[in-house]
């Protein structure tokens, strides 16, 4: 599994891009943690923020 392919789930650009914030934040945790993440980690990771995504939606509307 290639982080290089992960889409974001707050603009739907790839992360590697780094469109939006959301993306920036994680490209730069995959970025510092590329040697040691695990794919069930990145998992988690973006389960999370489109958690927090999602709350940030409610909130904004
Ligand atoms: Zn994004």
């Amino acid at each position: 599994m290639g982080s290089e392919d992960l889409v974001c789930a707050s603009c739907s650009g790839l992360v590697i891009e780094g469109r939006c914030p959301t993306c920036r934040a994680s490209r730069e945790y995959l970025r510092r943690n590329s040697v040691t993440i695990s794919p069930q980690l990145i998992l988690a990771i973006l389960a999370i923020i489109m958690m927090l995504t999602a709350l940030a939606v409610r909130h904004a509307t």
